[in-house]
């Protein structure tokens, strides 16, 4: 699975996965630490929370897959900043529809390739 994030995008990193309802739900998280304030243009690493975000949906067989990043939000200490906090930004990749695809692609073989272990 790490090595299959990638393809999306060389930052991001696996956390976990789970199976909710049927669902797999894979939790992605940014290798980055810091981020760029979009109010100010300051640079911050002083993380304040992470939220979820969704990041990728699509169908592996009749089953929805969801990868989720876990998103970092950011202290700005810049005081002359109007904002205290700003959300990391992950640039997206300019071919990010082809990982994408290829990604798909993976997670369905890897899916199979499960199945035929199992049963
Ligand atoms: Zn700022």
């Amino acid at each position: 699975m790490k090595q299959m994030i990638s393809i999306l995008d060389e930052n991001l990193e696996y956390v976990e996965q789970e199976c909710l309802f049927g669902e797999d739900i894979i939790y992605v998280k940014s290798k980055l630490t810091n981020g760029i304030c979009p109010y100010c243009g300051k640079m911050s690493n002083r993380t304040h929370s992470t939220y979820d975000k969704r990041y990728l949906k699509f169908f592996a067989g009749d089953k929805e897959v969801r990868v989720i990043l876990m998103n970092r939000k950011l202290f700005c200490d810049n005081q002359m900043c109007t904002h205290t906090t700003f959300a990391q930004r992950i640039p997206e990749k300019p071919d990010f529809e082809e990982r994408k695809a290829r990604f798909e692609d993976a997670y369905r073989r890897h899916i199979k390739s499960i199945g035929l272990k199992v049963g």
